[in-house]
């Protein structure tokens, strides 16, 4: 055994020097007190800058009017899903009813959930999917690729949520896309949460009954559909 003074605390500890070729080897710097104190330092800042940046990343993703959202003002059909549902088989949520029933507000209280368990998530508006669904096609290549990513992320997320379906009319272009990402997602049994104002039998009227029926099918067998 040999006895050193730790430059930390200033307390002297013993260890057993490792020998090698004759020389010692592995001299520990401090003593193994203050080691584990660094040790449990760094994890502990470690863990809070993962819990910044879980917060940076949401308040980027999460619209600031659904930061604040509470739950007891939600219907009550709504607030037991927003509280704790969580996929365990592959199959979503669809919540159709009129605006003001707080859908949204409910599906991001489940994504945020999601968020920091620390699976991906990804909202998704209406709006916004038609504009990728152009872009997707764009001639500036910056674009182009910034819009193919993001639906490549609405493919792989853990959770994603179709905001306000059918809000906008479907073209052609918007209906396959979706269709491809429904598909994609279910055949993966990755959960989709999707809000509507119309119910799935004015989503049909909305899509066309040779789109729409494959994709109401799709959206009937692998969401649970939640009337509010
Ligand atoms: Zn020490």
């Amino acid at each position: 055994m040999k006895t050193t003074t730790c430059p930390e605390c200033l307390e002297s500890f013993s260890y057993e020097p490792k020998i090698l070729f004759g020389h010692e080897v592995f001299t520990p710097a401090e003593c193994p007190g203050c080691v584990t104190a660094r040790h449990m330092a760094t994890e502990k800042a470690e863990q809070q800058q993962e819990i910044d940046r879980r917060f940076g990343v949401w308040n980027r993703i999460c619209p600031t009017i659904f930061h604040d959202t509470d739950p007891d003002r939600l219907p009550a059909e709504l607030r037991p899903l927003a509280d704790g549902w969580m996929s365990t088989d592959g199959t979503g949520l669809g919540f159709v009813g009129l605006t003001g029933k707080c859908k949204t507000r409910a599906a991001y209280l489940i994504l945020r959930r999601y968020h920091f368990d620390g699976l991906r998530v990804k909202p998704m508006n209406a709006t916004r999917f038609g504009q990728l669904c152009l872009e997707k096609f764009s001639d500036d290549a910056q674009t182009r690729g910034n819009a193919i990513q993001e639906l490549q992320d609405l493919k792989t997320a853990k959770l994603i949520l179709l905001d306000d379906v059918a809000k906008e009319r479907f073209t052609e272009r918007v209906a396959s896309e979706l269709f491809g990402l429904i598909n994609d997602r279910t055949e993966w049994k990755r959960p989709i949460l999707w809000t509507s104002n119309i119910d799935p039998a004015g989503l049909r009227q909305a899509l066309g009954s040779d789109k729409g029926d494959p994709l109401i099918r799709r959206l009937r067998e692998f969401t649970r559909i939640v009337k509010v």
